[in-house]
């Protein structure tokens, strides 16, 4: 029957279950266990690896010696976002794949989840390590409460300035909030965190306004000292192919928060669904739809597993999840009859000498129900207006190593700039921001 779409495929009960905890928290005991696993490397390459550069085997020191308090201190210090991260990095691609524990014989050593351990430690305690120095008497406006945005401005805070973020939505957070899977993100942690950070003081938001349609980034420079731009990616590629419009065909960011903000049981979810694309954000939507009751879940991708931007891990989720992953096909045509979804017909590729996908003329359908998009997003430069705006590189801003702008008094990280558009690296991009901003409005 085409257009089979409803909520509660299953009961509340089970997808409750389904939406627990990716990893089962680590217990006291096993945290000591595991952190006495640890070999105390000198020049560790787990901390090298570490995209925030924390001092992994210093915190884990600390966890197997029972400072589990100083443990989280050491982690925070370098990522204020240490427990988000230690739920979603992806630590085998990181810091746990060159741990010198990972061997035939061995398994690293699970630095995300000890990470998780200690953080979880301290807000449990309602423990704020961070003191703000003294008023500067200097103010910058921030424009984004995603990971770049609240770790600029916590560290600018720390520092003794006094920071405005202006986010478009009604919820801080970004992404952590709106994006990341239910199932690595429970609860409440994302505005957990979010007032952890706030907490230090000095940082006020103004939710509701958006860059490009209630204010400037003319107006903020005039009225702050300096401005930081974490913007993340503020639009989504598209198909190009047609009836991408019709109602079961959606962008996977989009569902994904509504995922993240609705109750799971009233979402619409299709029997048979089709997920296009090869990266995270794929793999995310394929997973939480397959958890959510849909009874087949197919993730297409143009190229070949090695080139999918998901990482092996995430690969193996899906498809312990019970999603079928098949490769070397693109979409050709959406089907559908009176407006419903039908089925998704794609052309079998070949992959070029220069890893490219070319049509082979061959395909196949797959009957559909829904249709997601995880096709990539990207920045659109609009909202930075047309008087002066930062330079952009490739679609990004451009910024120098310490993500300072082409104008002066501009700073910008996170996926709006270039690099991994990953959750540690915009924290990172955040921090070197604040410490160059700090250097800027002490030394000019
Ligand atoms: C579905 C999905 C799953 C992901 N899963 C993972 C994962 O498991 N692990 C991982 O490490 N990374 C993951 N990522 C990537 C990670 O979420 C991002 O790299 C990270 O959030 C980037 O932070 P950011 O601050 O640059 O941008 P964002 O988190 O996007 O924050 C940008 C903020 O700016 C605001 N904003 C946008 N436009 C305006 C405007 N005009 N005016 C004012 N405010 C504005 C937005 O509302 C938002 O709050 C995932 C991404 C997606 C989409
Ligand atoms: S590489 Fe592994 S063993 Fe060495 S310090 Fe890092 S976590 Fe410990």
């Amino acid at each position: 029957m085409p257009g089979d779409i409803q909520s509660g495929r299953l009961s509340s009960e089970r997808i409750r279950e389904n939406f627990s905890d990716l990893h089962t928290p680590l217990t006291e005991l096993q945290a000591i266990q595991e952190s006495a696993r640890c070999l105390f490397c000198h020049d560790a390459p787990c901390t090298e690896a570490c995209p925030t550069d924390i001092d992994i085997p210093g915190f884990i020191r600390k966890i197997a010696s029972g400072n589990v308090t100083g443990a989280a201190k050491t982690i925070l210090s370098e990522n204020i976002m240490g427990n988000t991260c230690g739920n979603v990095c992806p630590v085998e691609e990181l810091c746990e794949q060159v741990c010198v524990k990972n061997t035939a014989e061995e398994k690293p050593v699970v630095i995300g989840q000890l990470q998780r351990y200690a953080t979880e430690h301290l807000f449990e305690r309602g423990i704020q390590p961070f003191e703000r120095a003294a008023d500067s008497g200097n103010y910058v406006a921030v424009i984004g409460a995603g990971p770049a945005g609240l770790s600029c401005a916590h560290r600018l805070a720390v520092f003794g300035h006094n920071v405005t973020i202006f986010e478009s939505r009604d919820e801080p957070g970004g992404l952590n909030e709106y994006g990341l899977a239910a199932y690595k993100m429970l609860d409440d942690r994302a505005a957990r965190e979010v007032a952890f950070i706030l907490d230090v003081g000095g940082i006020n938001i103004e939710t509701g306004l958006s860059l490009g349609t209630d204010f400037e980034l003319d107006d903020l420079r005039r009225k702050f000292d300096a401005v930081f731009v974490g913007l993340g990616h503020n639009a989504v590629n598209t198909l190009g192919i047609e009836n991408e419009a019709i109602d079961a065909v959606h962008n996977a960011v989009d569902f994904i928060e509504r995922i993240r903000q609705q109750d799971l049981a009233t979402l619409p979810v299709g029997r048979n669904v089709v997920v296009i694309g090869g990266g995270n954000t794929a793999i995310d939507i394929a997973v939480q739809i397959k958890k959510l009751g849909a009874e087949t879940v197919t993730l297409v991708y143009r190229r070949t597993t090695d080139q999918m931007g998901a990482t092996d891990y995430e690969q193996q989720v899906a498809q312990t999840n019970g999603v079928l992953i098949r490769t070397q096909a693109q979409p050709l045509r959406i089907h559908s009859s009176d407006n419903q979804l039908t089925a998704v017909e794609f052309e079998y590729t070949e992959i070029d000498a220069n890893g490219r996908p070319k049509g082979t003329g061959e395909t196949f359908v797959l009957a559909a129900d829904q249709l997601f998009k995880a096709i990539g997003q990207s920045l659109d430069a609009t909202p930075l207006g047309s008087v002066e705006v930062p330079e952009l590189a490739v679609g990004r801003i451009k910024t120098d190593p310490n993500q300072h702008t082409s104008l002066p008094d501009v700073w910008a990280g996170g996926d709006c700039t270039a690099g991994l558009d990953l959750t540690v690296t915009a924290v990172q991009d955040g921090k070197i921001a604040a410490i160059s901003i700090n250097e800027y409005l002490n030394h000019g």
